[in-house]
């Protein structure tokens, strides 16, 4: 089947991460999305603000919220691998298409996508010069300024040209550690079951 990663820390996972789902599935034939939620990113400090479980209820309830959001998508098998939170420690994501590799059967080349935020990172990755050679790279615009790109030469992949969905989960904790008042001015952000799941359990409000 043909298969792209979409790897994260997804603390919590919002509305732009839906967004790249339904890119995907809008502007590509892939026919399954592999999640990959981290343990600890590399990249980026990273405080376990709400249990890993949490996190992985949340991600189950944003991908029903992704069917249910985008309707007329066509068929994208959504899973959830919870490879990198078993492995523990730092989330590479060479081992994990290591991984990946040995429990899927994947056609053609496994391709990753990724924020165009994190795409200029990808060199100074563990083993990003080998990552390079094993992905196809599908690069998701989150910011607009970045327009008239050239893909880089030595690298299989492309950009989504596709309007930016301006949200993040640092800016989501903030707000929710902050507000007193209404959360569900949130709900531009975050789909309506992580919402609710959030406000139900207190989440991110000690944080
Ligand atoms: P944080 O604010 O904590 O750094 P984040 O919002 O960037 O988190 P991550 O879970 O770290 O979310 O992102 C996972 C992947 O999703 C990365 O490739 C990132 O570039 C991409 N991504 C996150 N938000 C968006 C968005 N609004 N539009 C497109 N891609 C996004």
């Amino acid at each position: 089947m043909k298969t792209i990663l979409f790897g994260g820390t997804f603390n919590p996972v919002h509305l732009g991460h839906l967004h790249v789902l339904h890119s995907i599935a809008f502007h590509t034939d892939y026919e399954r999305v592999i999640i990959l939620p981290a343990s600890q990113p590399p990249h980026k400090a990273y405080r376990q603000v709400i249990t890993d479980s949490q996190r992985l209820e949340l991600l189950h309830l944003a991908v029903e919220d992704y069917h249910r959001l985008y309707p007329d998508d066509r068929a994208l098998e959504c899973i959830i691998d919870t490879c990198e939170i078993d492995r523990g420690g730092k989330s590479y994501m060479y081992d994990s298409v290591m991984d990946i590799h040995t429990r899927y059967e994947i056609t053609g080349t496994l391709a990753l996508a990724i924020g165009d935020d994190l795409f200029p990172t990808l060199k100074d990755w563990y083993r990003g010069d080998d990552l390079i050679q094993l992905l196809h790279f599908v690069v998701i615009t989150r910011d607009q300024q970045n327009e008239n790109r050239v893909f880089p030469n030595q690298l299989d992949g492309e950009f989504l040209e596709v309007a930016p969905v301006r949200c993040s989960s640092t800016s989501i904790r903030d707000q929710l550690k902050s507000t007193t008042g209404c959360l569900y001015s949130l709900k531009e952000q975050l789909s309506e079951s992580v919402l609710d799941y959030i406000i139900d359990y207190g989440l991110y409000k000690n944080d």
